[in-house]
This record gives structure tokens, C-alpha cells and sequence, in this order.
């Protein structure tokens, strides 16, 4: 049975797309997370990219500069200390960046959300977050479902600001 692109190229190899689906399908089929882990979660962070669970497949490249990544995957228990430290690689990574929330330390301070008072009670106090991962570790399979969310949401982004939407309206 035909596909449907290979009926598209037999009529003349012209594919008609709007360039929003264009760039949100390059965008979320090449997320490249920053290599950075904080704590115990970042070990099912590292697990999620060998070969048992192959996260290359979804066109997921580790990086090991902020500057090079557009997914920051907070791994761990975010500490007071540690807070400047993320904010700080969050500002290197160029635009469009987005986070992913791992495990309940980093969502919420877990089992530090009542008396660790060294712990910060969610990253989203210090950066936005996109997605969040429970589990105290999530397993790497939690992980992936969280990176299959996050192409969700690219898929649906829209590239037109509202007012450059308006006047090409108008026009
Ligand atoms: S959520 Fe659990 S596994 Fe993850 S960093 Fe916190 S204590 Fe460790």
C-alpha cells in the first residue's frame, strides 16, 4: 500500500506544509539535552542513553555545553547552592530552551520538601519548567515519556508572535 508521501512526490514531489509544522518537526526531532546531572536521578538520566534505551532513536543528542543544548533536564536535588549554578547554564542556552523537571526532588524538594531546609521546593522557583517527570528516581522509560510530552508541545508551538499574526491578517 502507498504511503501518502510517496503519492504526494508521484504528483510532482511537491509536499504543501504550513512552516510552522516545518520547523516545530526539525525542532522536536533534534532536542539536544545538556549533559548535567545534580544528583541520584542523574544516574537514570545517564541509563536513558545507552544502548537498552537507545535515546538517540528520537534524534537526541547529548551535549556537553549550555550553549550547544536546548534541554536542560533537571536531574537531582536543587540545593540553595546549586540554584545560582542553574539559573546561570539556563541564561548560556540559546533560544528557543526548554526544561525538563526529573524526579521529586527537583519538582517539588521530595523527601527535602519539609525540613531540608537547604533544598530549593521546586526548580520552577528558579527556571521555567515545560515538563515534569514524577517518580523518586523516575526510571529511564519515565524519562522518555517526559521527552515524547515535550515533542507534544513543540509540535503544537506556533512561531508567529500574536501581533505579527495580527498584521499579516490585516494585510
Ligand atoms: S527524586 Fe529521589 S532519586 Fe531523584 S534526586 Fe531526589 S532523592 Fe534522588
Amino acid at each position: 500500500m502507498k504511503s501518502y508521501l510517496d503519492s504526494q512526490f508521484e504528483q510532482g514531489g511537491v509536499i504543501v506544509t504550513r512552516l510552522d509544522d516545518l520547523i516545530n518537526w526539525a525542532r522536536l526531532s533534534s532536542m539536544w539535552p545538556m549533559t548535567f546531572g545534580i544528583a541520584c536521578c542523574a544516574i537514570e538520566f545517564m541509563a536513558t542513553g545507552t544502548s537498552a534505551y537507545d535515546m538517540d532513536r528520537f534524534g537526541m543528542a547529548p551535549r556537553a555545553s549550555p550553549r550547544q543544548a536546548d534541554v536542560m533536564i533537571i536531574a537531582g536535588t536543587v540545593t540553595f547552592k546549586m540554584a545560582d549554578r542553574i539559573k546561570r547554564l539556563y541564561d548560556q542556552m540559546s533560544e528557543p530552551r526548554y526544561v525538563i523537571s526529573m524526579g521529586s526532588c527537583s519538582n517539588c524538594g521530595g523527601p527535602y520538601w519539609e525540613h531540608g531546609y537547604h533544598v530549593v521546593k521546586g526548580v520552577d522557583r528558579i527556571v521555567p519548567v515545560d515538563v515534569y517527570v514524577p517518580g523518586c528516581p523516575p526510571r529511564p522509560e519515565a524519562l522518555i515519556g517526559g521527552f515524547l510530552k515535550l515533542q507534544e508541545k513543540i509540535r503544537g508551538e506556533s512561531r508567529m508572535a500574536p501581533t505579527a499574526l495580527k498584521k499579516l491578517m490585516k494585510s
